[in-house]
């Protein structure tokens, strides 16, 4: 018998869901938009699934582009080293210039997170870099929010077994590909309606938050004392929100978290981390750092030490925060106890901070600051940008008024 997904244990129904998902919540694709679809190898059952949804929906054109791990791993053995310090940037100036003609984005992620572990962490930094500049364009109208995108997971078998190590492949796949279904609610019998509701909850919290124009949050935990300063004119976000291009869309699926922009020069104090990092395939556990003014003044890992010393080292703001989340330790996610090396899904499963680049969506008027403005608000800019958990069962966090009144805003992991 021949399996519609392809991959004997993937649920062929809920995989048809999750492609819905995608394109009714996570895009919302209007009539005549196209889309640029990247996506593992691997992932190619789901990318065909949202390709019909997409066309059903009256898309233009889907491009899908395709990584592959032994690719990869080929550049990484036999490539020339100079080779390292470039990038496809006639493809990156390609997809900057469809984004710029309203094109919508559609990311599968699923790749082995431990892939690159073995290989030479400076070529891996050095690859890495040049990407992140080729991208730049690109990716300053996905953080700037210009048009919808989306992210989306799809349970690759080598990513499987790193979630689920002592399991044979074929039932790490299906536990890895239920964890997804259930995060995405692609489980649900109608998940579009699941997402409405989980929506309006979000909004609700971001309204409370928004409502009492908080100057600093100040947390505290074991191994962290930090005060995060809010960036001037900040907004809370969460759940669907609109796009430049007037399209109203779930960026992030899953998604549990609601997040704004700290201040890049009022951050200051301790914050150790309270789950590992992957980072390009590199595990980077135990951070711990230092703020003063907004910058990392020092930074210790037990492990990966050397891969976050060069994150750090990436360019101006690297150093400063550009994204502060919060996530109930009761979130779906983190109750699934599963350390899924992905940022998609670890970053719903606690509160968090990135490194790196502001997301101007956070901002009230966003949309008509020019980026002088969003500087001098507070907005950090970089190159980079990397959600690392510093959320936990045991983690308190107060709300600070702009005249020094305290109001709690997280008790032990929850809202308070
Ligand atoms: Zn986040
Ligand atoms: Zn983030």
């Amino acid at each position: 018998m021949t399996h519609p997904s392809n991959v004997p244990s993937i649920d062929p129904a809920k995989l048809d869901r999750l492609a819905e998902v995608a394109i009714k919540i996570g895009l919302r694709l209007q009539p005549g938009q196209d889309v640029f679809l990247t996506a593992p190898s691997a992932a190619l059952p789901l990318v065909r699934r949202i390709a019909e949804h997409a066309y059903k929906a009256g898309a233009g054109i889907v491009t899908p582009i395709l990584s592959d791990e032994e690719v990869t791993l080929a550049r990484y053995k036999y490539g020339a080293d100079a080779s390292f310090d470039r990038a496809p940037t006639w493809l990156y100036e390609g997809v900057a210039k469809a984004f710029g003609d309203n094109t919508a984005r559609l990311a599968i992620v699923g790749d082995n997170p431990m892939l690159l572990s073995n290989e030479d962490p400076a070529k891996v930094s050095r690859a890495s870099k040049a990407n992140s500049i080729a991208y730049q364009p690109a990716l300053e109208k996905i953080a700037g929010f210009d048009i919808n995108w989306n992210i989306i997971a799809f349970p690759g078998a080598s990513w499987a077994k790193q979630v689920f190590p002592d399991d044979e492949e074929e039932v790490a796949i299906a536990r890895l590909a239920d964890a997804i279904f259930a995060a995405s609610r692609a489980d649900q019998p109608d998940p579009i309606a699941a997402w409405e509701a989980h929506n309006a909850a979000l909004h609700e919290r971001t309204r409370w938050l928004n409502s009492h124009r908080f100057a600093s949050l100040h947390f505290t935990g074991p191994g962290t004392d930090l005060v995060v300063g809010l960036a001037d004119g900040h907004q809370w976000m969460g759940g669907a929100s609109m796009a430049k291009n007037g399209i109203t869309c779930n960026p992030n699926i899953p998604t549990e978290e609601v997040f704004t922009t700290p201040h890049a020069r009022r951050v200051s104090g301790t914050v150790a981390s309270t789950k590992p990092l992957s980072y390009q395939g590199t595990l980077i556990d135990n951070i711990a750092v230092r703020f003063e003014d907004g910058r990392i003044v020092d930074a210790t890992a037990s492990r990966g030490a050397e891969v976050l010393g060069k994150v750090l080292d990436t360019d101006e703001g690297s150093r400063r925060l550009g994204e502060v989340a919060l996530v109930p330790h009761s979130s779906p996610i983190s109750q699934s106890g599963l350390l899924f090396y992905n940022t998609l899904f670890d970053e719903n499963a606690a509160c968090h901070i990135a490194l790196g680049q502001c997301y101007s969506k956070c901002f009230v008027d966003g949309a008509t600051l020019t980026p002088e403005q969003i500087a001098a608000q507070g907005g950090n800019k970089s190159f980079i940008h990397i959600d690392w958990m510093i959320g936990s069962d045991q983690i308190d966090i107060d709300g600070i008024t702009p005249d020094g009144g305290r109001v709690p805003v997280f008790r032990k992991g929850e809202w308070a």
